[in-house]
Order: C-alpha cells, then sequence, then structure tokens
C-alpha cells in the first residue's frame, strides 16, 4: 500500500507543530517558527490564549455537546453578541466555513422561495473566488483545479471577473437570487474589492431585490481592522457567511442575516448536529471577549500600519522578488515577481518564519492579531534574511 493513513490531499510541509506559544509554534524537535499564517488566520489570539484556554478547559468540564433540540444559553448569548455588534438579526452556527457559505446559499435561495420567486435561484458569483470545498462551494467558485472530477455540480451559480461592477450587472437576469462575494479575496491573492464595487453590488440589490451575501470565512472577525470587513465599505450585506477566526482556533463558523433574508429558513429547513454545541460556543465567546474589549480594533489598526510600513521598506531592497503590498489590516499579501509558493517554503525551511501563499503569486503575512513591536521587528529581520539568501530558480 503507498497511499498515507492521511487521505493525501494536502502538499504537507516538513514543518509538524506539537506545540504553540503565543505567535510561535515549536516543531517535535524543538525547531521554533514565528507563525505569521495562524492557521490561516485563524489564530486570532494567538497560540495557547490564558482567556480562551480557561473558557475551553472550564466549558470541557462542565458540559461539551448537546443536541439542538434542546435549549442553548451559550448559544443565545454569543448569537445576541453578534446580533448586537453587527448588521444581522439572526445566526446560524455552524463548524467550518464551507458550512457557513451553504447556509449562506440555502438562505439566498429560500428567501426568494419564500417570497413566491422560486425561479430566482442563481447566485453571481466572481472569478478567483474561494468559498470552501463541498460541493456547493465548489459550484460557487470557477476555478478547475477545485472542480475538476467533481462534476456534475450544482446549477445555480455564474461567475464574472472580481472587482468589475458593468460584468456583474450584465449577469442579471430573472433568476438571479444575488450576489456572492468576498469583500477581500484571500486564496486568490488578498484583493480587497474596490469601494465602488461593493456599494455598486449593494445598489443593484436594492434594485432587483436580490441577496447580497458576503463570505467574510477569512477578512472577517477584527483581522482587517473592524469587526467585519465591509464595515469599512460603508455597506451591509443581508448574509454573510463568517468563520476562520471566529473561534479562535477550534471550529466554529456562522452564518449571519438580516430578518428579511432569513424569512424562509423556518423550522426543519437547516440543522447541523454539532453546530453551536457549548464547547464550540464557548469559544466563540471568549475570543468576542478579547476583540470586542475597548481599545482592540484600534490596536489592530496600528499593528496593521507598522507592519504594512514595514513590508514597503522591504520592497526596494529587494525589488527583485517582490512587487508590492496589498491588504487590509492584519491581512496582508505581498506580491511577488515569481512563485510565491517557492519563497514561503525558503523563509519556513531555512529562517523559521510561517506565511502562506496565495494566488496571483502573493504571501500572505497573517500573524495572529495579538503580536508586539517586538514580533514585527523579528519577523522583518526574517524576511530580509529570507529574501537576501533567496535564490531564484533557474530557468532550466
Ligand atoms: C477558508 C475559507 C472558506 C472555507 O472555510 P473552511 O473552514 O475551510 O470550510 C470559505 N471562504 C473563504 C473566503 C475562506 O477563506
Amino acid at each position: 500500500m503507498t497511499i498515507t493513513p492521511l487521505m493525501p490531499v494536502y502538499p504537507r510541509c516538513g514543518v509538524r507543530p506539537v506545540r504553540g506559544e503565543g505567535s510561535y509554534l515549536f516543531g517535535e524537535n524543538g525547531e521554533r517558527y514565528l507563525d505569521f499564517a495562524s492557521g490561516i488566520a485563524v489564530n486570532l489570539l494567538g497560540h495557547g490564549h490564558p482567556h480562551l484556554t480557561k473558557a475551553l478547559q472550564d466549558q470541557v468540564a462542565t458540559l461539551m455537546h448537546v443536541s439542538n433540540l434542546y435549549g442553548s444559553p451559550q448559544g443565545e448569548a454569543l448569537a445576541q453578541r453578534l446580533v448586537d455588534t453587527t448588521f444581522a438579526d439572526t445566526v446560524f452556527f455552524t463548524n467550518s466555513g464551507a458550512e457557513a457559505v451553504e447556509c449562506a446559499i440555502k438562505t439566498a435561495r429560500r428567501y426568494h422561495f419564500a417570497s413566491g420567486n422560486p425561479q430566482k435561484n442563481t447566485l453571481i458569483c466572481f472569478n478567483n473566488a474561494f468559498h470552501g470545498r463541498t460541493l456547493g462551494a465548489i459550484s460557487a467558485t470557477n476555478q478547475e483545479k477545485m472542480r475538476d472530477g467533481f462534476e456534475p455540480l450544482l446549477p445555480g451559480f455564474t461567475y464574472a471577473p472580481f472587482d468589475d461592477l458593468a460584468a456583474a450587472e450584465a449577469l442579471i437576469d430573472a433568476n438571479t437570487a444575488g450576489f456572492l462575494v468576498e469583500p477581500v479575496q484571500g486564496e486568490g491573492g488578498i484583493r480587497p474589492a474596490s469601494q465602488e464595487f461593493l456599494k455598486g453590488l449593494r445598489a443593484l440589490a436594492d434594485q432587483h431585490d436580490l441577496m447580497l451575501v458576503l463570505d467574510e470565512v477569512q477578512c472577517g472577525v477584527a483581522r482587517t481592522g473592524t469587526l467585519y470587513a465591509h464595515e469599512q465599505y460603508g455597506i451591509v450585506p443581508d448574509i454573510m457567511a463568517s468563520a476562520k477566526g471566529i473561534g479562535g482556533g477550534f471550529p466554529l463558523g456562522a452564518c449571519l442575516a438580516t430578518e428579511k433574508a432569513a424569512k424562509g429558513m423556518v423550522i426543519g429547513t437547516h440543522g447541523s448536529t454539532y453546530g453551536g454545541n457549548p464547547l464550540a460556543m464557548a469559544a466563540g465567546n471568549a475570543v468576542l471577549d478579547v476583540i470586542l474589549a475597548p481599545g482592540f480594533l484600534e490596536q489592530v489598526n496600528a499593528t496593521g500600519q507598522r507592519l504594512r510600513a514595514a513590508l514597503e521598506q522591504l520592497i526596494p531592497n529587494h525589488d527583485h522578488l517582490f512587487e508590492s503590498v496589498r491588504g487590509l489590516g492584519l491581512m496582508l499579501g505581498v506580491k511577488m515577481k515569481s512563485d510565491s509558493r517557492r519563497f514561503v517554503a525558503h523563509a519556513r525551511d531555512h529562517h523559521g518564519l510561517l506565511l502562506v501563499a496565495a494566488g496571483e503569486n502573493v504571501v500572505r503575512v497573517l500573524p495572529p492579531l495579538v503580536i508586539e513591536q517586538a514580533h514585527i521587528d523579528e519577523f522583518v529581520s526574517k524576511m530580509s534574511e529570507a529574501a537576501r539568501s533567496y535564490t531564484l530558480p533557474s530557468d532550466d
């Protein structure tokens, strides 16, 4: 047998973390890594954050799981906090981002069904989008590498170039249910949408009675310096998927919606065995305790500005490698002039720096939101050492 016990769908590297502490990961032999990947924008509070750890320890010893057939004081509390701090009136909890997207797609379709327009079932999606790996989520992206061999996919999705309002508008027809879009594309290469684009989608949605569905799985939960990224665009969605950072490392996602948008989501229309169980709710509540505390978002913004400025200073010294810096808050990307995956591997294997590659040859810089100046300094020195010692592949 040559297949590995772990299904070989990931190109796993040689780093084998066994312990985490703040912004550092430690491998099996004690090797230390500066973690500016954060489990791909998940470990918002770094590793082993005392408040999150204690909340989980207390909850695990009290009550880990009960069915959604029972009342949930923990879930009501977390949902109420999200309702109080966002556009939403109601929340469905999931265990992952893809499931949050699934719930968002179902909510959008069901809105039109409940409004007497079941033919309005098609979402307009965007090139280079990433929405997760379920059949619904891969149907919402037109990237071949995720779809090949999994056809037939779900009908009811069309695709326009990202950030192209006229192209999105041109796709609207009698079957359109709404738009599904990441305000800042993550896997696609840290591409923030323009103000005009998101504002334009909002206006089109209002004009044609369509649902504006945002996928904030990667860019949400304080990552960009506001609780959700769309706040910086001066718009609100009808429906939004959140996950990744929302559990601080515990598997948790959420589909948030306005009362109007959720009008079709009545008893029996959706569900999840684990979704919103007490342990997950303890994680979500502990994360919110930290990120909603006065001054936290200001801190993320200030740190984001310092990190961005530091990256921008690196570019002229290594302009054969780096092209530009992009992103919002602490969701940053460095556009490279060559293969970003190869550079990420070099920084990891030779300089103990963890980053994540993304589309368009972008290196994603996604540190925990709690980093301090010393981590920025260490990052800058590792990044410039990595750039200095990096040799571009020869053409042969
Ligand atoms: C990661 C991600 C998802 C999928 O989340 P999973 O937890 O892996 O299912 C969906 N949308 C976006 C924008 C993401 O970055």
